[in-house]
């Protein structure tokens, strides 16, 4: 039999209850036959309040120290589970990242994995061990510690899943698969049975918070099929993988990010080099930048130029925009904005569904402040106020009713 990789988030792992459920999770597993890989998330909300602690003995805690910090989440956990799997009678061992071999470059508190060793892993498993790797912490070259990024442990069970060659990588949380709109904010969403690698990168993107989006990148990459299902119940959950048959939806989600901004500059000069020196400058500082927008005048000798970014960075694009970028009158940033994106396959290409979308908008009298579409989705921009009747009626007048 094969390898499973099973990743608990930290709602599912929140207390001792919970850590027995997921303990009970792991034995069934074992006792079918497979050698199991427990990848675990922080308790609950450990991780924040870990960081809210450092942040009140300084407003700027080092990035090297808060990686250390972050990291210690994980590293109870995985022992609380590998004892409680103890108590289970099964045969476990707890790893932390770097002794699970999980290698990554030196950008703290975002770090990538450069490479898995899972030599010490495999001698686990050959002892027939079921061992729970701490998720979202690797180790640098030089011998420091380093957390992937807030979801990272997403990460760590996909990489290992590729490195182990493991069957399956099954990611447990409180929500039973992948909708196509939040299954919490809109009862009449309806639960997908396969998701490709593709559709799945741009809902988790666009808002869809039970899988991080660069492990969704990283499965694609080797091929790692995933399930998504929920620790508390039976019900199958959704797999995404390559060929998903998508059964015939065209749709197969809509999604709502609220932390957007949208920050306009009015009135620059219309010539070569301007968006260089605009998105030049908020690139070199690590802001990331979506939707853009231009328009020119009437005359054509001025432009606006409209883009979205992360509301936690806008304040920041703002500020540098006014210190380093003379060429605009006004620079106007609004935070009460949201993106809503309908995802699915062949978007452009079925005209239909764009038509419809903004029919459904249009029976709402809902004013689209942005737009942008590609391959994969279609994205506006509308007052925050306004996202959930727009989710509403996009469900209910286009998703579903759309076949390829
Ligand atoms: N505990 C970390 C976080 O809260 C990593 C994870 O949950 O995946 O971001
Ligand atoms: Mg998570």
């Amino acid at each position: 039999m094969g390898i499973i990789v099973e990743k608990f988030g930290g709602s599912c792992l929140k207390d001792d209850e919970a850590l027995k459920n997921a303990a009970q999770i792991i034995r069934q597993t074992v006792e079918e036959g497979y050698d199991v890989v427990a990848v675990v998330s922080a308790q609950g909300d450990m991780t924040d309040r870990l960081i809210t602690k450092a942040r009140r003995l300084h407003k700027e805690p080092a990035k090297r120290e808060l990686d250390v910090i972050m990291s210690a989440g994980e590293q109870l956990c995985a022992s609380y589970l590998t004892v409680a799997l103890a108590a289970a009678g099964i045969d476990c061992v707890s790893l932390l990242g770097w002794q699970a071999g999980v290698r990554t470059n030196r950008l703290f508190g975002s770090a990538r994995v450069t490479d898995i060793n899972p030599a010490r892993i495999r001698r686990e498993l050959s002892k027939k061990h079921v061992v729970v790797v701490a998720g979202f912490q690797g180790i640098a070259d030089s011998m420091d510690m380093t957390t992937l990024g807030r979801g990272g442990s997403d990460t760590t069970a996909v990489a290992l899943a590729a490195a182990l060659e493991a069957d399956i990588c099954r990611i447990y949380s409180v929500i039973d698969g992948i909708y196509t709109a939040d299954p919490m904010e809109f009862p009449q969403a309806v639960k997908l049975k396969e998701v490709s690698y593709s559709v799945m990168q741009e809902l988790a993107y666009l808002g869809v918070k039970v899988l991080n989006p660069r492990a969704v990148e990283l499965a694609h990459k080797y091929a790692v099929p995933i399930e998504v299902r929920s620790a508390f119940s039976d019900a199958p959950g959704t797999v995404i993988r390559e060929e998903a048959d998508m059964e015939k939806m065209l749709i197969s989600g809509v999604t709502k990010k609220s932390d957007v901004a949208r920050i306009r500059l009015n009135g620059i000069e219309n010539r070569a080099g301007q968006a260089f020196s605009i998105f030049g400058l908020l690139a070199r500082e690590n802001i990331d930048v979506d939707m853009i927008l231009q328009a020119d005048s009437e005359d054509g000798n001025k432009a606006d130029i409209v883009f979205t970014v992360d509301e936690a960075q806008a304040d920041e694009a703002v500020n540098l925009l006014q210190k380093h970028y003379a060429g605009a009158n006004t620079i106007v940033c609004d935070k009460n904005v949201a993106k809503v994106s309908v995802v699915g396959l062949g978007m452009q290409s079925h005209h239909g569904v764009i038509k419809a979308v903004f029919e459904a908008l249009s029976e709402e009298n809902i004013n689209i402040l942005m737009i942008s579409s590609s391959e994969l989705r279609l994205s506006l921009v509308v007052d925050a106020a306004d996202a959930e009747r727009a989710i509403g009626a996009i469900h209910r007048l286009v998703i579903g009713k759309t076949e390829a």
